[in-house]
């Protein structure tokens, strides 16, 4: 893919998609800074700073230059703390919308999840008209909804144009959630037992791949519909750390 016009900030962009997503613009020539509330990598600019304060944000998105935001930043799934969710995911969230309107940011790719939907029971061949449960699964996933639900409801504000996807599961190198849980069962010699009958399925995608799709969102935000086929988007073949 050839470089965009845009100047990007990942707000996320020390985590697991995140990085894969800045690593991907570097590759295409893109210009690109992280903002974290931790620094793992020194390739590119970094802003520090926690996205539940708006200034932080703002200062960001000047000192950078930024039009294009993606926003990946969420505490990990799993953990029994719903006021850290709402403070990150929700009011973050808003603060990144507020910053980003107020600073005349023009893209704002978000990455909700697909559990804005789930509640413990089947979904199968479901789009996204699917509205959120009535009884939510859990505060991280009711949190990811309503932040999702405030990304898509600041489309066209102060001409900021907006998107947001919904990864299932996702693996590949960098991933520091999955893998360790498997391995922590694995470990724990918890390897025979089943759920279920056994036919249930699960979505996954390879991280490249899901960090990809934020690219071509983003690259075709400011193109009016229809999307173009399918056809046109090329896939990465899993790989694995070696
Ligand atoms: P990750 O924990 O590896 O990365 C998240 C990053 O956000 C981290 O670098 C963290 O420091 C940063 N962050 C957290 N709170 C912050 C704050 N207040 N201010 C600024 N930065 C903050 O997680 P990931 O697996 O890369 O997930 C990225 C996104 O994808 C998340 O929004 C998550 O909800 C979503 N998602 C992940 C999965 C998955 O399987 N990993 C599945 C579906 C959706």
């Amino acid at each position: 893919m050839a470089p965009s016009k845009d100047i990007y900030l990942v707000i996320g962009g020390s985590g697991f998609v995140g990085r894969h997503i800045v690593q991907q613009l570097l590759d295409r020539g893109d210009t690109v800074s992280v903002f974290d509330i931790v620094q793992r990598y020194h390739d590119v600019p970094f802003y520090s700073g926690d996205i539940s304060d708006e200034s932080q944000v703002a200062d960001a998105l000047r000192k950078s230059g930024t039009t294009c935001i993606i926003h990946t930043a969420s505490p990990p799934a799993g953990l029994n703390n719903a006021a850290l969710y709402f403070k990150v995911n929700v009011d973050g969230t808003k603060a990144v919308i507020a910053a980003a309107v107020a600073t005349g940011v023009r893209k704002l790719v978000f990455t909700s999840s697909a559990g804005v939907v789930f509640n413990g029971g089947d979904i199968i061949d479901v789009d996204e008209r699917l509205p959120p449960p009535q009884v939510p699964m859990d505060a991280y996933n009711e949190s990811k909804a309503q932040a999702e639900a405030a990304v898509l409801a600041a489309n066209g504000k102060g001409g900021l144009l907006t998107v947001a996807l919904r990864p299932a599961g996702i693996f590949g190198p960098g991933d520091r959630q999955v893998m360790t849980g498997l391995y922590q069962v694995y470990e724990r010699g918890q390897t025979h037992f089943q759920i279920g009958d056994n036919t249930n399925l699960f979505d996954w995608t390879y991280v490249g791949n899901v960090a990809r799709a934020h690219l071509l969102a983003a690259d075709r935000l400011d193109t009016p519909p229809p999307a173009p086929p399918l056809s046109e988007f090329e896939f990465l073949p899993a790989t694995v750390d070696a």
